[in-house]
Formats: structure tokens, sequence, C-alpha cells
């Protein structure tokens, strides 16, 4: 937590899935000089599509992606978004394991962050993670808070982008003056925008929380660790 020496409040973001969507939010974050961790499921490159609200799904090439998530973090997501509960220590390792190796041979630095497709994990899964240098695990349980954490591998969003607290939470966190540092800890799904045609309502967000002298814009592993 580096930043926390010129800052006491830090935002980030976290998506999931690795989707063509994609594409268009990091040219947004980018464009607004944001940060964001990318957890992505190595095994099922390219190969899954599906709809969501009646808007195609389609998984990236993981092969093509290292320009397009350049500045941001690449983060486990299970090699095929498996729930981690349901699974063999031989699946979960080739889940964990898997991923982790597939990603740092995709994009040339080794992931030391997380987030659990499903939501589900358990401590055997909490175990795993931290035996191979897994630092910090998201979970979907957001607390509507922005205050430190401290059991990094059950770490717990702010809230969702679509929660229908989350203006009056980026209000909250830009006039808020702490004496201890604060983050806030946004995740989602890229193709969501997409299916419940709500863009505008990242941008915005974005508008609202971009270029504040005060605010520390991180990737996850930047924030966090
Ligand atoms: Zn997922």
């Amino acid at each position: 937590m580096e930043w926390t020496k010129q800052y006491a409040k830090a935002l980030t973001f976290s998506y999931d899935d690795g989707n063509e969507a994609d594409v268009r939010l990091v040219s947004l974050l980018n464009a607004y000089g944001m940060k964001c961790t990318f957890n992505l499921n190595s095994g099922l490159n390219s190969t899954d599509v599906w709809q969501y609200r009646g808007a195609d799904v389609r998984r990236l090439d993981l092969t093509q992606c290292r320009a397009l998530y350049a500045g941001h973090e690449i983060a486990v997501h299970g090699s095929r978004h498996l729930s981690l509960t349901a699974l063999t220590p031989e699946e979960l390792d080739a889940e964990l394991t898997g991923d982790q190796k597939r990603l740092t041979e995709l994009f040339g630095t080794v992931p030391v962050g997380m987030a659990y497709a499903y939501g589900a994990y358990h401590d055997a899964a909490v175990e795993k993670l931290y035996s191979i240098g897994i630092r910090y695990a998201r979970t979907v349980e957001e607390n509507h808070s922005f205050a430190l954490q401290t059991d990094l591998l059950r770490f717990r969003p702010t809230c969702h982008h679509d929660d229908p607290q989350l203006f009056a939470l980026a209000e909250q966190f830009l006039a808020m003056e702490p004496d201890k540092p604060q983050i806030f800890y946004i995740w989602g799904h890229s193709y969501e925008f997409d299916g419940n045609g709500n863009w505008d309502r990242l941008e915005r967000l974005l508008d609202m929380l971009a270029g504040k002298p005060d605010i520390y814009y991180g990737t996850n592993a930047a924030v966090l660790l």
C-alpha cells in the first residue's frame, strides 16, 4: 500500500470473465485515467458464447489481449469458471494453479490476485490460493464500506456497478477527508452494460470520480497490497 504515503483515498475496479465488452470498458477507463483488474478464465479462451439479457456475450481470445489490457492487472478467475466448492483437490489445483500458470504465459506477469467465480469459496480454496502466492481474492459480498480489510483472501467489494447505492457511495467517497486510508472498490462484468443498456451509468460514475488530486487510481494489487 505504497499509495498511502501520499493519499488517503483509493479507487479500484474489478471486472470478470474477459469478454468482448471489455474493449469498450478499457477504452472508457483509459480515457478517464482509471485502473482495473481483469479476472480471466484462461481455459475458456474464446470458446464460449452466451446471452445476457438479450445481448451476446463472447469471450475474448486471450492470446491477443496483451495490448488491450496493458496498464491494468490480470488476475485469476479459475481456468474454466468452475464453482470451487464443488471440486476435488486435484480439480481445485487445475482450476487455480492452471489458470495462474496459463495467464503468466499469456501476459508475462505472475497473477497475485483472484476473483471467485460465482462468488463461491471455502477454506480449502483459500488455503490453495495462499499456497500458490495469491495474495488477495474478491468475493461478491458487497459491504458498502471503504474501510481497509484484514482478510484479503476473502475480500469484500464496496459494491457492484448496478448497486442502487452506487452514486450515493461515490458522493460519500468524494466528500470524505479521512484520517485512515479508504478504498472504493467496484466490481462487475462489462457485458452487463450491454445487456442492461446502461453504459451511461459507467460514464456518469467515471465523470464524477476522475481527476481528483486526493484520490489514487490503481489496480486491485496496487491498492490492496
Ligand atoms: Zn465470472
